[in-house]
């Protein structure tokens, strides 16, 4: 789909790397635009509503008590085919299968600290950009 929106997030361990910029920098290069972006720590009940699809999974706990640790950097990008070229750009969910030079193989620790999220279909990018950001943060783009 030409102009997407898919819904990013730089995880507590990759802020704690000191990756933030080099990751926006890969999608930057990659086209995906930001068009929003905000710089947060979750609470642990806004991670868990974040990953509600996920309750009944046994790392939801531990999921949503990461996602909760630490800064993370949220961002709306934008560009033809986000949501399946961020995926690529991201890499496998863990970190040892993800194809090398990919975000999570360069700055993932294991199948849980994996650096990154993204939106895996138009219905997800759309609750998940949703959930953080307003049409007014958004504005008229
Ligand atoms: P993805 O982020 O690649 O879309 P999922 O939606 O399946 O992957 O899982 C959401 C997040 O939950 C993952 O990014 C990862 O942080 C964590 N996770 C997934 N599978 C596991 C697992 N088996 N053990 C611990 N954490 C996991
Ligand atoms: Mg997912």
């Amino acid at each position: 789909m030409v102009g997407e929106r898919t819904l990013a997030i730089i995880k507590p361990d990759a802020v704690k790397k000191s990756v933030i910029g080099d990751i926006i920098r890969r999608y930057e290069a990659a086209g995906l635009k930001p068009i929003a972006i905000r710089m947060t720590q979750l609470s642990k009940s806004a991670a868990e509503g974040f990953y509600a699809v996920h309750r009944q999974r046994p790392f939801f706990d531990s999921l949503t008590t990461f996602m909760s640790s630490g800064p993370v950097v949220i961002l709306v990008l934008s560009g033809d085919d986000a949501i399946k070229r961020h995926r690529e750009l991201m890499g496998a969910t863990d970190p040892a299968k993800a194809d090398p030079g990919t975000i999570r193989a360069l700055h993932g620790t294991n199948i849980e600290f994996n650096a990154v999220h993204g939106s895996d279909s138009p219905e997800t990018a759309r609750f998940e950009i949703g959930y953080f950001f307003s049409d007014t943060e958004l504005g008229v783009r």
